[in-house]
């Protein structure tokens, strides 16, 4: 289980007209990036996609799976938010530190309890990055208007700062305020500044997209680094092999072993436990 040392918040403006989340990301990002290695142009990509699946579970479907995979020539990226507040991702790039997102596609899929996926993809537009892509994604997917940036600060190895928010205009509200809340929001196109400002969280950031405007503070849920794998989960996944390749496993007569992609935990399954498969299949 992750140690949940990052939130998400939510707020309603006192008008009725907007949702508002807002989220700090810094050692959810931190983790992911040192558990697969990430450095340069490809942490920070890795960084704004993980935030900003942690930002559409949090206000599209909080109780489910939410999955962004960003695709590109060089390779794919791969941010998976579950509902407790673990996150953690993938980082499948040659070269590893490189990856221009020109051809680049985003996907966001999320598991609805029956286990069926619902998805779509956007392209990744000219400028503004993943962030301008997620905010494609809701308008074309999910029909939603909102207004949302991403940021992640790395230095060298290390990631400063990570965070991001989304502004939601409710569907029930009148529009008349969404041009006032598109011109104060021009300034957040970009949150690098905000991300940089000592004390950088969650609560300031929703403070100063707000900035004069009353609001309601909802519900916080906590977020971190963390990977729900489990032997359970591995056993799972090689009863799933046929029964050809398990009796290639089991006839090697070794201990397999195997490491989670994700989060690099190392789990070793014993002939006889594969050899148990056998009989149950
Ligand atoms: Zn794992």
């Amino acid at each position: 289980m992750a140690t949940m040392s990052d939130n998400v918040l939510r707020a309603i403006t006192d008008d009725g007209a907007f949702r508002v989340v807002t989220a700090q990301t810094t050692s959810t990002v931190g983790g992911a990036i040192r558990a697969q290695g990430a450095h340069g142009r490809v942490a920070g990509h890795f960084g704004d996609l993980l935030t900003g699946s942690i930002l559409f579970r949090e206000t599209m479907a909080p109780q489910l799976r939410v999955q962004g995979i960003l695709k590109t020539p060089q390779g794919s990226l791969v941010a998976d938010s579950h509902p407790s507040g673990d996150t953690r991702g993938l980082v499948q790039a040659d070269p590893p530190a490189d990856l221009d997102l020109r051809g680049a596609s985003l996907r966001v899929m999320r598991s609805l309890p029956d286990g069926r996926l619902s998805q779509g993809v956007v392209g990744i537009p000219e400028s503004g990055g993943i962030s301008a892509a997620l905010m494609a994604y809701m308008q074309t997917s999910e029909q939603v208007f909102s207004m949302l940036a991403m940021s992640t600060l790395v230095d060298i190895d290390h990631v400063v700062a990570a965070g991001g928010y989304m502004v939601q205009l409710l569907p029930e509200a009148d529009h008349a305020p969404l041009a006032v809340m598109a011109k104060r929001l021009k300034a957040f196109e970009v949150i690098d500044e905000q991300l940089r400002r000592p004390g950088f969280s969650a609560a300031a950031l929703l403070e100063e997209l707000l900035d004069g405007m009353p609001f309601t503070r909802l519900e916080e849920s906590e977020v971190g680094f963390g990977c729900w794998c489990s032997h359970v989960r591995v056993i799972a996944a090689l009863a799933t092999l046929s029964r050809r390749d398990i009796e290639d496993l089991v006839s090697d007569g070794e201990v397999l072993e195997i490491s989670c992609d994700y989060c690099g935990a190392e789990y070793r399954v014993a002939p006889e436990r594969l050899r148990g498969l056998l009989e149950e299949s």
